[in-house]
């Protein structure tokens, strides 16, 4: 038997393996490790390809946000596909953003690539789109620098992975941004030239994240209520996908921001086979959170008066739960240790809900079936 038999596989294996089909392969931030088992589970019954990922904000040689380093998410992941025996997965970097591209930054870049690469990363996504020149008076001139560093940081990951297969997928427009007039969104033509320009030089990406409406986290009304929204321009997507089909570019799309979407609207009108890759990440928070609440008040309570205590006079005129929703995440590392040792009834609560919502999540992608696909073309 080999001896990493449920580890992760090359994030490239599962793009080549979906090919043509009208699914999206989910892929979950998961910023409290707890979640994980739920996930896989639910990923083997539907027998679904999955992306376990988690950005440089959230994971970086210091923990970022979430208190785990890559190698530390690595073997929680790797724990957790092992118990329910799930083989079909990739370990993804999402977001390895780059702010200002200058030397250092870079350097640092490679640093945490490096780190990634050695706790056995299989994908990943370079960031480099708040590089964006809105100056720019051509597609060429307003990417230059998005393209110069994604296809720096693209050739050194491939140089580091040593002949060793892995996905690729890069960012043309920053997700969430807003300009003058509301949400700026990708057009058809940045993504193309970016993609061709990417080719140009060599460098080939599964898929391509663009700004098409959704934003990280959730979204409020003018009273600060969570509210349920399509807010992504499906037509917007769907011209991007034809413009880089008829210039025969290989690349999908990947959707990020998810959480807050419902999932009968995904299910019914989502471009599935456009859209290849989604992205899930608040989401399993909420899941957290919320058993948390019931099952271990106590420490929920000690979370909310942190994050409130810490966060709530940036946050003038927002309501409480608003300043909590957003700034949470930051909690996750002050109360690492409480939360990974909580009841053994939490733990398995937790698991169950994430199955439960990832089975949803599936079925909404039509994701069923992809694991074996996978399987049959590695
Ligand atoms: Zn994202």
């Amino acid at each position: 038997m080999k001896q990493n038999e449920y580890g992760p596989i090359p994030g490239s294996a599962i793009f080549s393996g979906i090919s043509g089909k009208k699914a999206i392969i989910m892929a979950a931030n998961v910023r409290i490790a707890l979640v994980a088992q739920g996930i896989f589970k639910a990923a083997k019954d539907t027998d679904s390809a999955l992306f376990m990922e988690i950005a440089r904000s959230e994971s970086d040689l210091k923990g970022g946000y979430t208190g785990m380093t890559p190698a530390a998410f690595a073997e929680k992941m790797q724990e957790a596909a092992k118990a329910v025996q799930f083989d079909s997965w990739a370990l993804h970097a999402d977001h390895i953003t780059i702010k200002k591209g200058d030397s250092s930054e870079i350097e640092q870049t490679k640093q945490l690539i490096d780190a990634q690469i050695a706790a056995g990363y299989t994908s990943f996504a370079i960031d480099a789109s708040h590089l964006f020149n809105f100056e720019g008076k051509t597609v060429k001139e307003e990417l230059a620098e998005n393209i110069r560093v994604t296809s720096d940081l693209a050739h050194y990951i491939k140089n580091k992975m040593n002949g060793q297969d892995f996905g690729l997928e890069v960012e043309v427009g920053e997700i969430g941004r807003k300009g003058g007039e509301g949400l700026i969104l990708t057009k058809p033509e940045e993504a193309v030239g970016f993609i061709k320009a990417l080719n140009e030089s060599d460098v080939y990406p599964h898929v391509l994240a663009i700004a098409n409406g959704s934003t990280h986290g959730h979204t409020y009304d003018a009273n600060g209520n969570v509210i349920e929204q399509l807010s992504i321009d499906i037509p917007r997507t769907k011209k991007i996908a034809q413009a880089l089909r008829e210039n025969n570019l290989k690349v999908g799309i990947a959707q990020h921001g998810i959480t807050g979407t419902p999932r009968d609207l995904i299910n019914l009108h989502f471009p599935k086979g456009d859209i290849i890759k989604g992205n899930v990440g608040t989401f399993w928070q909420d899941v957290v959170f919320s058993t948390l609440k019931v099952y271990e008040p106590a420490l929920y309570k000690d979370i909310q008066e942190w994050t409130l205590e810490k966060y709530r006079s940036a946050n003038p005129g927002k309501k409480d739960r608003q300043i909590f929703d957003g700034n949470c995440k930051f909690a996750i590392k002050e109360f690492y240790k409480e939360i990974y040792s909580v009841e053994k009834d939490t733990e398995h609560a937790i698991q169950a809900m994430a199955y439960a919502e990832s089975l949803i999540f599936f079925k909404a992608f039509s994701s069923q079936g992809t694991a074996s696909l996978v399987r049959k073309n590695s």
